[in-house]
């Protein structure tokens, strides 16, 4: 009984302390919005993929809300929108109800963040709002009285009211992505020019085109059936007060191939566009590893990290610089606040970064404070040695003195 007690305090002790030393870093709350796709695509690889690659930039906390299924009553699909910083939406299929069209649209006007790309934007053609909002889209019936064909011609945007069908692609192919834009938040220190792995460059979309500030283009290729036009890539788009930030890469079909997904062009345009509809800001470092114009950068990020990767990069860290892994770590432990099997891989994950040579001292002082909570007596050696160099002896004495008053 007594050690029971001594365990939940403990606990309490560390989910306060946990939740005190992650005030620095606000989290904004995220929506997935999906349930629904053609038959090309495949929502629900598409959707995990983006929810992963969101919540590695340890800024969101995302929630999912899945549809009804195709033709089935869509009364119930009452999304609560206004809750979140921003909604990602990965979805083409039946209307929403009336309601949550006009919530949703309320929901931007007010100065809501969304996200669109990929197949979302052909859905609902016959919703003017939702059109405004995303400012081109493909297919279902779009023509001439959708709006104009736009394409990036001679350094600046071109809208062309020629008639015809909106939407189409080539072969699915790698492809070198312009940067158009290069001050914008989204884009500042990303690469003029990025190659972006294996997808299918959307081309000749048509929509109202209203508000709309393209960020990246790219040049789809005759060659494997593209259009010959430099095509807009990513964009964003003002409704109201709200931000929305339209990438239309991302295909994903039956075949599962989430080699879109792995680019770190898509990765990145995903994590700072998510961040700047949010909140109008990207503070998210520039990352070490850069696509370039002549071979795309696969990135495992869209996938978990493991408890091993977070530490491996948490070695890194410097003051002023991004704290992103050191959150990820802080999140997991908080996610993992009862399983104490968890937290002694922590601890012993602890004590390889305290070890390391490779490790930076500034990642070594985070650590120290961190261990004197969740550590146990074995963690008192790596201590005792960091507290003979000058760089981290106050808090590796800060840290043994804790742990020796909680043993
Ligand atoms: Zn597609």
């Amino acid at each position: 009984m007594k050690s029971y007690i001594k365990l939940s305090l403990y606990y309490l002790v560390l989910g306060c302390i946990l939740t005190i030393s992650s005030c620095g870093t606000k989290k904004y709350d995220a929506l997935i919005v999906t349930g629904q796709s053609n038959k090309s695509h495949h929502w629900k690889a598409s959707h995990n993929a983006v929810k992963q690659i969101i919540n590695n930039t340890g800024l969101f906390s995302v929630d999912v809300v899945i549809s009804p299924e195709q033709g089935a009553d869509m009364s119930s699909f009452t999304p609560d929108f206004k809750s979140y910083d921003v909604v990602i939406i990965d979805y083409d299929g039946d209307p929403w109800p009336n309601t949550t069209q006009t919530n949703f649209e309320e929901y931007v006007k007010n100065g809501g963040g969304v996200v669109v790309f990929h197949g979302t934007n052909n859905s609902f053609p016959q919703w003017e709002a939702f059109n405004q909002m995303t400012a081109l889209g493909g297919w279902k019936g779009r023509t001439e009285k959708d709006g104009p064909y736009v394409r990036w011609e001679n350094g600046k945007i071109i809208k062309d009211n020629s008639p015809g069908k909106g939407g189409t692609h080539g072969k699915k192919t790698p492809f070198v992505i312009d940067t158009r834009a290069p001050q914008h938040p989204i884009m500042k220190g990303l690469p003029m020019k990025s190659m972006h792995a294996t997808d299918e460059l959307y081309g000749k979309l048509r929509g109202p085109a209203e508000n709309m500030n393209v960020l990246a283009t790219a040049f789809s290729n005759p060659k494997t059936g593209g259009t010959g036009n430099h095509e807009p890539i990513l964009f964003t788009v003002n409704y109201g007060k709200g931000r929305i930030f339209h990438n239309v890469l991302g295909h994903v079909g039956q075949d599962e191939d989430m080699t879109p997904y792995k680019s770190a062009f898509f990765i990145y345009a995903m994590q700072r566009g998510t961040e700047w509809a949010a909140t109008g800001k990207v503070t998210q470092a520039i990352p070490e590893d850069l696509p370039n114009q002549s071979s795309a950068l696969i990135l495992p990020a869209y996938k978990d990290f493991t408890l091993e990767d977070l530490f491996r990069n948490a070695r890194k860290y410097e003051i002023g610089k991004s704290k992103k892994y050191l959150n990820l770590i802080l999140q997991r432990i908080r996610n993992h606040s009862t399983d104490k099997d968890y937290l002694e891989k922590v601890e012993d994950e602890m004590i390889k970064l305290l070890s390391a040579d490779d490790c930076t001292t500034d990642a070594k002082n985070f650590i120290c404070k961190e261990i004197s909570w969740l550590g146990s007596p074995k963690s008192i050696s790596v201590l005792k040695a960091l507290s003979k160099k000058a760089e981290t002896a106050e808090m590796a004495q800060f840290a043994i003195r804790r742990l020796q008053s909680k043993n």
